[in-house]
């Protein structure tokens, strides 16, 4: 037992050595780094066969998390990769996933908050950067067109830059703007022969038009709300899906941030909190509503105001019944075709 304590012993204290040697000797530092450069660099985008959902922003404008990045869902199947809003740091969030970017077939913006515009920009370049073979068509009601000419002109200059500098074989400049489509509210945006994606109708006021989507595909089905109040248009669109993806508003953490605040006399976050109340979903209205529209799985995201802590998720769900996933960046979902099981990783 002794020689067995011992020769552990020996070996943690080799172990010891040589990772002291690889972190502090310049040719141990060179030969580490080498081998994580050719793991990450050899690593293919990970794959599934059915649909696959991935929290790629879990935070609204309101709270300032680092952990959570702003509004934005991918949706990926092994012919299809879509993004559901695009919002600061969500780039960040989508490399860490390892999204196949070079096949982007598009992104659908609920409505044009920045908090869900802000990174379309990184995220077209970081796409035709890895080989997309189109231009990135964006999606969204009246108005997207705006939204995308001005990004265009913004990005103009950059787009000239990187094709001078890389070559026009590498980043064809005929796939470096962004191309709008516009839809009406309630229209089939997207379909092939396994997926359709249809728009509704949300209540953002003063915003409109604000949308969501359900998506379905062989068979299974995923609603993505954008930002709403507890709306009717959407619990009939969800009717009977799988995942429900749905920001949520919290008065439970809200409430006293509003009191301290005023008790001490701030001139703007009180009223701001205040103003956020009448356009977002009160938490505690969500879980009844989905289970009347027969919805499997809610999963709360863009939460107002994003909890940056384990104390702050408990509060805020608080009294909600057991089974409410407070999403996650970097959470996944899988859902195979042919089946009801929903698999839920950890991020
Ligand atoms: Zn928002
Ligand atoms: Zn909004």
């Amino acid at each position: 037992m002794k020689k067995v304590a011992i020769a552990i012993a020996i070996i943690a204290a080799i172990a010891a050595a040589v990772f002291a040697w690889l972190m502090n000797s310049t040719s141990g530092q060179d030969a580490l780094f080498k081998r994580v450069v050719h793991a990450v660099m050899s690593r293919p985008p990970d794959t599934f066969d059915g649909l696959r959902v991935v929290i790629c922003g879990s935070a609204s404008p309101l709270g300032n998390v680092p952990d959570r990045a702003q509004a934005c869902i991918a949706v990926v199947t092994p012919e299809h990769f879509f993004l559901f809003d695009v919002g600061a740091r969500s780039p960040m969030r989508i490399a860490q996933a390892n999204l196949p970017m070079g096949r982007l077939n598009g992104v659908f913006i609920t409505h044009f908050h920045s908090d869900h515009i802000a990174a379309l920009p990184d995220v077209n370049l970081a796409s035709w950067v890895q080989g997309r073979g189109a231009p990135l068509a964006v999606f969204g009601a009246e108005g997207i067109d705006r939204v995308v000419d001005g990004f265009n002109l913004a990005y103009a200059l950059d787009r000239g830059y990187r094709t001078a500098h890389h070559g026009a074989d590498m980043l064809p400049p005929d796939r470096g703007p962004m191309q709008a489509s516009t839809f009406q509210p309630g229209d089939i945006v997207w379909q092939d022969d396994n997926m359709r994606v249809t728009s509704f109708v949300v209540e953002h006021p003063p915003i409109e038009p604000a949308v969501g989507y359900r998506v379905d595909y062989r068979g299974r089905s995923v609603v993505i709300s954008g930002d709403t109040n507890a709306a009717d248009t959407l619990f009939a669109a969800a009717e009977g899906a799988d995942l429900l993806f749905h920001d949520a508003l919290s008065r439970t953490l809200l409430d006293p941030m509003i009191e301290v605040g005023t008790n001490l006399q701030l001139a703007v976050g009180p009223r701001i909190m205040r103003d956020v109340i009448d356009y977002h979903a009160d938490v505690t209205t969500l879980p009844e509503r989905s289970a009347e529209a027969g919805i499997t799985q809610l999963v709360l995201y863009h939460m107002v105001p994003a909890p940056p802590n384990s104390l702050a998720e408990r509060m805020f769900i608080r009294g909600l019944p057991e089974g409410v996933i407070v999403g996650a960046d970097l959470q996944t979902f899988d859902l195979p075709p042919g089946s009801d099981e929903i698999v839920v990783h950890a991020p």
